[in-house]
C-alpha cells in the first residue's frame, strides 16, 4: 500500500508556500480541520467546479442545476435520518483523552498488519469489524479493539472507554430566541436541498424522468478525526447530482453512473491504475447499493467520490414528514402498454468532494524533477496540472524592463486577458520567473524580447517539456485556447 508521508507533507508545504491553501485564521494559530484557499487555490478550485458543472449540466440535457440554502427547515434532517443516524461510533483513550472513530482505529490496525505482510489477518479483522458495525454491536467493537490490543498512537496504551455514538451535525440558533424550536443545523450534505426541491424543479422545468439535479455547495461535519489536511475537513464543499429514475431501473442506472463518473475522472488525465472502485459491504440507512471511487493519494487509496443507489428513501420520508406528495406522474407506457402512472422516483446519487478532488488533482500534478547536468546541480517543482484546470493559463514576461518591451508585453496581456487568466511579471531573471510559474502549474509562458519589435514573434515556453519555440504574436490565443477547452 503506497503511503508516502514525505510526499504528502511536501504537497502541504507547497500549497502554503505558493498561495494555494492556508490554515484558517492562521494568525490565531489556525482552526482545526478548517482551511482557506489562497490566490491560486481559489482559481484551481473554481476551475474544478466549473469543469464538473459543465460536464454534468451543459453536457447532459436532462440534468439541471440548483443552488439551495445551507440552512434548511430542521425537520429536513429528521426526515433524512441525519438526526437519528448521522453519527459515528467513537472510543476515547482514557490516558491520552484522544477520541477516535472506531472504524478508523481498526482500519489503521488492518493497514499495519497488511504492511507486515499479514494480509489475511488484516482482511479477517475488517470483515469482523464490518459485521459488528452493521449490527451496531458496540460492546463487540470494544472487545475487538481490546482483544487485538490496539493501542492509542499518543499514549501507547489500550486503556479504552466504552464505544459511544457521536452526531456529526453542527447546530446553531435561528433568530434571537434560544429555545429548542429555533435550533437549526448547518447542512451535512447538499443532497437534501435537491430532494426538497424535487417537485419545484420537475414542474417548473417540465422535466421528464429520467432526469437529474446537480448542486455544488458547502457542507459541514463535526469530524472527530480530522488531521489529513483538506482530505477531511469540518467545512468542505460537495458536488452532488441526484438522478431521478423509475423504480426497478436502479441497477441499470447505478452501473451507468459508475461508468460515467469513472470516465470523468479519467478525462482529468489521471491514469486508470490510480483509481479503483470500493463496493460497500455495510450500506448506509438509505442505500440498496453503494460504492466509492478511490484514488491513490500519497497516503494510500482513499475515497474521492461516492455513488449511491438511494432508493426512494429520501423522497418517501419527505413526503411522510411534510405531508406533501413527492410523486411523479409517468405517462410513458410499460411493457404491457399501460402508463407507469404515479410513483415516488428512485434515485442514483453521485457525490464528490470538491476539496478531495482538489487534493487529488494537486497530488497527481505535483512533480519534483532533478535537472542536474554534469556541471550544475539543479531541480524544480512543477505542477503538471491539466491546462483546463491551471489557475493561470499564460504568463507574459518582457525579457527586460526597458526598450519598450514591457509596453508590448502589456498590450499582449490586455489582448488575451478577457479570454483566459494571464499573469504579468517583469521582476527577476527569466529562469526564475519560469520556475515560479512551474510551481503554480502555468502551462504556457511567453517572453517578449528585442526580436519581437522586429518581426512580431515571441518565445513560447512549455511547462512540462520546458521546450521553447518562436511563434507569431497572432498565434498565442489560438495555441493557449486550444488547450483549455
Ligand atoms: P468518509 O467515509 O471519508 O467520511 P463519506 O462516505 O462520509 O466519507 P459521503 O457522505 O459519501 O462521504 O460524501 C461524499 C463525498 O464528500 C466524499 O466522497 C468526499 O469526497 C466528500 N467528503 C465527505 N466528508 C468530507 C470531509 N469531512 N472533508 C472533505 N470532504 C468530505
Amino acid at each position: 500500500m503506497a503511503n508516502d508521508n514525505n510526499r504528502f507533507q511536501a504537497i502541504i508545504s507547497h500549497c502554503k508556500e505558493y498561495g494555494f491553501i492556508f490554515p484558517s485564521s492562521e494568525i490565531y494559530d489556525g482552526l482545526s480541520a478548517v482551511y482557506d484557499y489562497g490566490q491560486w487555490g481559489s482559481e484551481l478550485k473554481k476551475n474544478i467546479k466549473d469543469y464538473w458543472w459543465k460536464s454534468m449540466t451543459q453536457l447532459h440535457e436532462n440534468i439541471v442545476g440548483i443552488d439551495a440554502a445551507i440552512f434548511m427547515h430542521p425537520t429536513t434532517w429528521k426526515a433524512s435520518g441525519h438526526v437519528d443516524n448521522f453519527s459515528d461510533p467513537m472510543i476515547d483513550n482514557k490516558d491520552s483523552k484522544k477520541r477516535y472513530r472506531v472504524d478508523h482505529l481498526i482500519e489503521a490496525e488492518a493497514d499495519r498488519l497488511e504492511n507486515e505482510g499479514k494480509k489475511n489477518e488484516a482482511d479477517a479483522l475488517l470483515t469482523e469489524m464490518d459485521k459488528l458495525l452493521a449490527a451496531s454491536d458496540f460492546d463487540g467493537l470494544k472487545k475487538l479493539i481490546e482483544d487485538r490490543k490496539i493501542k492509542c498512537s499518543i499514549s501507547g496504551t489500550s486503556n479504552w472507554t466504552d464505544v459511544r455514538q457521536f452526531n456529526l451535525m453542527f447546530s446553531t440558533q435561528l433568530g434571537s430566541v434560544t429555545d429548542e424550536a429555533s435550533e437549526i443545523y448547518l447542512r451535512p450534505e447538499t443532497a437534501q436541498g435537491i430532494f426538497v426541491n424535487f417537485l419545484n424543479v420537475q414542474k417548473t422545468g417540465r422535466m421528464k424522468i429520467p432526469f437529474g439535479i446537480a448542486q455544488i455547495g458547502k457542507a459541514f461535519r463535526n469530524e472527530i478525526v480530522a488531521r489529513q489536511f483538506i482530505f477531511r475537513m469540518r467545512e468542505f464543499e460537495q458536488m452532488e447530482m441526484q438522478f431521478f429514475i423509475r423504480p426497478g431501473s436502479q441497477k441499470e442506472w447505478y452501473e451507468h453512473w459508475k461508468k460515467e463518473r469513472m470516465d470523468w475522472h479519467l478525462s482529468l488525465g489521471i491514469p486508470a491504475e490510480k483509481y479503483r472502485f470500493h463496493d460497500h459491504v455495510k450500506l448506509a440507512h438509505y442505500a440498496d447499493a453503494a460504492c466509492d471511487i478511490e484514488y491513490e493519494f500519497p497516503i494510500g487509496f482513499k475515497e474521492v467520490e461516492g455513488i449511491h443507489s438511494r432508493t426512494d428513501f429520501d423522497l418517501r420520508n419527505h413526503q411522510e414528514y411534510s405531508k406533501k406528495k413527492m410523486q411523479y406522474f409517468d405517462n410513458d407506457l410499460d411493457a404491457n402498454g399501460k402508463p407507469y402512472g404515479n410513483y415516488i422516483p428512485y434515485v442514483i446519487e453521485t457525490s464528490i468532494g470538491l476539496d478531495r478532488t482538489f487534493l487529488m488533482v494537486i497530488s497527481e500534478a505535483y512533480t519534483e524533477e532533478d535537472l542536474s547536468t554534469a556541471d550544475k546541480q539543479d531541480s524544480r517543482v512543477v505542477l503538471k496540472l491539466p491546462a483546463k484546470l491551471a489557475p493561470v493559463k499564460l504568463a507574459v514576461f518582457p525579457l527586460i524592463k526597458r526598450d519598450g518591451l514591457p509596453e508590448i508585453a502589456k498590450q499582449i496581456m490586455d489582448d488575451c486577458k478577457s479570454q483566459f487568466r494571464c499573469f504579468y511579471e517583469e521582476k527577476d531573471a527569466i529562469g526564475k520567473r519560469y520556475r515560479r510559474m512551474d510551481a503554480i502549474g502555468t502551462p504556457f509562458c511567453i517572453t517578449i524580447d528585442h526580436q519581437t519589435k522586429e518581426d512580431n514573434t515571441v518565445t513560447i515556453r512549455y511547462r512540462d517539456t520546458m521546450q521553447q519555440e518562436r511563434i507569431s504574436v497572432t498565434a498565442i490565443k489560438e495555441i493557449v485556447g486550444s488547450h483549455i477547452v
